[in-house]
């Protein structure tokens, strides 16, 4: 009988650990595809900014090169933010849950995860992700959060101060 009693708390306490597990999974998933939103939404204020930018040089007969050359930077520093952002999406939501490792205990937002690695053969990961979690700051123009480093706020396109 005590057996049984042992075995059914400790099936509880796994159950809770799972639960635990797969609401950090979920809150990390949505943590990380919320900022590839805001980047993505940043690339589309970018690209019409670009267009605006080139019309107006063109119009004034002024095309020069090097607004167009910062924009295109930024672009691509996007571009590469928006992959990693889904790669890491991607890997967050096919993990699977290894009894025994514990909750996972990332707290900042998505940070990299270790994983329950170390026990069971895992499928490859992406590449480590080069970015690191921004900062964000309300826009002063519509006050929606834009990232620290932002060119252009996500959500009504205007120039963030350097
Ligand atoms: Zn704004």
């Amino acid at each position: 009988m005590q057996d049984f009693v042992e075995a059914a708390k400790r099936a509880a306490a796994s159950a809770a650990d799972r639960a635990t597990w797969e609401a950090n999974r979920m809150r990390r998933s949505g943590s990380r595809q919320r900022e590839v939103d805001l980047s993505q939404r940043e690339r589309t204020a970018l690209l019409e900014q670009i267009g605006t930018m080139v019309l107006d040089l063109e119009h004034r007969g002024q095309l020069a090169p090097d607004p167009l050359v910062a924009l295109a930077r930024r672009l691509r520093t996007l571009d590469a933010e928006i992959a990693s952002g889904l790669a890491e999406v991607q890997s967050i939501r096919t993990e699977t849950y290894t009894p025994g490792a514990g909750p996972h205990s990332g707290t900042s937002g998505g940070s990299s995860a270790k994983g329950p690695s170390a026990a069971r053969p895992q499928p490859p990961r992406p590449a480590a992700r080069p970015v690191t979690i921004e900062a964000e700051h309300p826009c002063p123009s519509c006050g929606k959060s834009v990232r620290d480093n932002a060119a252009f706020c996500p959500s009504c396109g205007a120039r963030q101060p350097a």
